[in-house]
């Protein structure tokens, strides 16, 4: 597939035109940023790391029926994907309180629910991607009550079926975010990317974390965490 001209440079992925109107190329790169770009850094190998464990996940995904905008990988950095328009909204599930959660109700992490939660946030860098609720949504119309029941629905199939394939690496699933886009005919599909950069992932018996959250905080070992929690993920697929 011909990659063309450069569409759209984010924190952590350029997108490309490709020769067919319905289809982009992502290119995953290493760089790293947090607190919305205030924080900037570089994760050596996370290109590499993100885009086959997103399209690994992605690929388990589409065979339980949620549709994502993964069509094929490219290279090691590089994937096919379907063209869409963006829902300009974070769609968060969590299972454990961690992150701004924990922070915003003044509470430890690592407090287990007994049910999943779900949360939006409104798309915006110059406002900081303010939490925003359902009706609000609506009114500014950034998604219909039939758009949001659907991303309702494949958000928490994510989350259902990502738990149990983490927990099966030894991983805990604290939360992550999604981002879901429209196809030309305008039905929903899963899009961006599901990775250590969006996920908050914990060694079960340790607790020790395995994501961005070492790269945030400045833990340390942030290249091996990543490598770790992706070898996991081979073992798993090596069965
Ligand atoms: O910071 P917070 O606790 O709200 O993050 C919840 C989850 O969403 C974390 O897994 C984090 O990595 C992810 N997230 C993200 N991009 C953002 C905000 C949060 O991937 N802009």
């Amino acid at each position: 597939m011909e990659k063309r001209e450069l569409l759209y440079e984010g924190k952590a992925k350029k997108v490309y035109a490709t020769g067919d109107p319905e289809l982009l190329i992502v290119q995953y790169k290493d760089d790293a940023t947090a607190f919305n770009g205030k924080k900037k850094g570089s994760i050596a190998g996370k290109g590499i790391i993100n885009n086959r464990m997103s399209n690994r996940l992605m690929e388990k995904l589409e065979q339980t029926g949620i549709p994502t905008h993964y069509v094929r990988e490219l290279s090691e950095r590089e994937t096919l994907v379907k063209k869409v328009r963006i829902v300009p909204l974070e769609v968060i599930v969590r299972n454990v309180s961690a992150g701004s959660f924990a922070k915003r109700y003044g509470v430890e992490e690592g407090i287990v629910f007994s049910a999943p939660t779900i949360e939006f946030s409104y798309k915006n860098d110059a406002l900081d991607d303010p939490l925003i609720c359902l009706p609000h949504i609506y009114a500014l119309g950034l998604a219909t009550r039939e758009e949001m029941e659907t991303i309702k629905e494949y958000a928490y199939g994510v989350n259902r079926f990502l738990k149990d394939f983490w927990a099966s690496c030894g991983v805990t699933l604290v939360d992550f975010k999604l981002e879901f886009g429209r196809l030309p005919e305008g039905s929903i599909i899963l899009a961006d990317e599901i990775s250590p950069d969006t996920s908050r992932l914990w060694d079960t018996a340790t607790g020790e974390k395995l994501d961005k959250d070492r790269f945030r905080r400045d833990l340390g070992g942030v290249e091996e965490a990543y490598a770790e929690i992706m070898s996991r993920l081979e073992a798993a697929d090596r069965g």
